[in-house]
């Protein structure tokens, strides 16, 4: 295994709107270098997250539906390959390495630099959370949908399932949680947005309010201490109709526990916007994705745990659209590697993956991985 931990250097050039990161940066290293320049990346929502993982499989957060993926607003990467090459990807130097990059991950090769396109943002954001206690779940996610039609693409919402851990003071019960970030300067329309749902589905407890980005990004660390263990799966899908919304409040009324924790984001916008064949992330139509995942300690109850996930998956797996989210996905014994990725990625995707691979690590040194097997491999 390669420690790139000590690697975190940030360089900021406000003026081109230009962020260079080094591999073991987290999102709350880079978080801290930009917004003092009034800019930021668009990364992921637990601020000790990997910028390089996160980046490399997609990099889905508070301003996606603005700005993208965390791959989307990458501009070019440094590489090292499996042969020591030095190698330089962007939309002119290696284009295809790049493309690979966006969404295959670190399959072919060791990204040692970053360079992102920053976005402006505001001194204080606006962000909130409703809660919302079971019985008000589907009436919730139906009147969220139709408030999710056509919303700016300045709001992100992202709903999630849970029983938070006791310190955060929500009692031992399963909350639905809507929570959003308008990133716009002028709050006014995102406050009437958050008046707008506030109207159709009234929420049991809520806070809203203008925060700064650094705290709204650490805002939910508590829920994964380090060390957690976990298990993930995810689908996208389009349609969150009354038949999709009783399958999922059917299995969600049983999380009793703290460990299991299930996101909807809403996708579309900027996201949506970018063509399928752009990078390797393998679907930009999809309305929804959903993320079932672990954050249990105990050992002792890997089993179960990893049970319920697979059956939750298996439930929503009718309204499945194509592609996975590499960075959603939890280690599977016993699955053909080559398969795995087709699935992962689509046959022409997939296709233009091995051919890099061939290219750049035809004797597969970086495996460790939700591997792309060479064509020889
Ligand atoms: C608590 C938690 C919160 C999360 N929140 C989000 C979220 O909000 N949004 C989201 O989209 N995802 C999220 N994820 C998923 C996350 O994107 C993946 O777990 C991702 O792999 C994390 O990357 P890392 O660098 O931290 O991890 P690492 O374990 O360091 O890396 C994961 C993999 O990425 C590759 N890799 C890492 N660094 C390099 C490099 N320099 N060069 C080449 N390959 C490299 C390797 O294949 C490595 O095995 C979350 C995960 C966790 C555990």
């Amino acid at each position: 295994m390669l420690d790139l931990g000590g690697l975190r250097g940030i360089t900021v050039d406000a003026r081109r709107l230009l962020v260079t990161v080094e591999p073991g940066a987290t999102l709350a290293d880079v978080d801290r270098a930009t917004v003092g320049h009034g800019l930021a990346v668009p990364l992921g929502v637990i601020s000790g997250t990997g910028v390089a993982g996160l980046t490399l499989g997609g990099g889905m957060g508070w301003l996606t539906r603005s700005c993208g993926l965390s791959l989307d607003a990458l501009v070019s990467a440094e590489i090292v390959t499996a042969e020591g090459e030095h190698v330089r990807a962007s939309e002119q130097e290696n284009p295809e390495l790049f493309w690979g990059l966006r969404g295959g991950g670190g399959k072919f090769g060791v990204v040692s630099a970053f360079t992102f396109r920053a976005r402006r943002l505001p001194p204080a954001i606006l962000g909130g959370n409703f809660f919302y206690r079971h019985p008000r779940w589907k009436e919730a996610l139906g009147a969220f949908d139709r408030w999710a039609t056509g919303l700016p693409e300045e709001m992100t919402p992202i709903i999630s399932f849970l029983v938070f851990p006791p310190e955060f003071g929500l009692g031992d019960e399963a909350w639905m949680v809507v929570g959003f970030a308008w990133a716009g300067e002028d709050h006014r329309p995102g406050l009437d947005l958050v008046e707008q749902l506030r109207g159709a589905a009234p929420p049991d407890e809520e806070e809203v309010g203008a925060t700064t980005w650094l705290e709204w990004q650490a805002a939910m660390d508590g829920v994964f201490p380090r060390g957690s263990r976990g298990y993930f799966k995810n689908l996208s899908f389009s349609r969150l109709d009354d038949d999709v919304i009783d399958v999922l409040v059917g299995f969600l009324s049983e999380i009793a526990w703290t460990g299991t924790g299930i996101d909807l984001h809403l996708m579309e916008g900027a996201f949506g916007r970018v063509p399928e064949d752009a990078t390797a992330f393998p679907n930009r139509s999809a309305r929804y994705w959903f993320n079932i995942y672990g954050f249990w300690q105990n050992p002792g109850e890997d089993a179960r745990l990893t049970a319920f996930t697979r059956r939750a998956y298996s439930l929503m797996q009718p309204s499945d659209e194509h592609g996975q989210y590499v960075n959603f996905m939890g280690a599977e014994a016993g699955i053909d590697a080559r398969e795995a990725a087709l699935q992962t990625y689509g046959p022409g995707a997939f296709d233009r993956l091995v051919e890099l691979k061939d290219r750049y690590d035809p004797l597969n040194l970086f495996r460790r991985n939700h591997n792309i097997p060479p064509s020889r491999g």
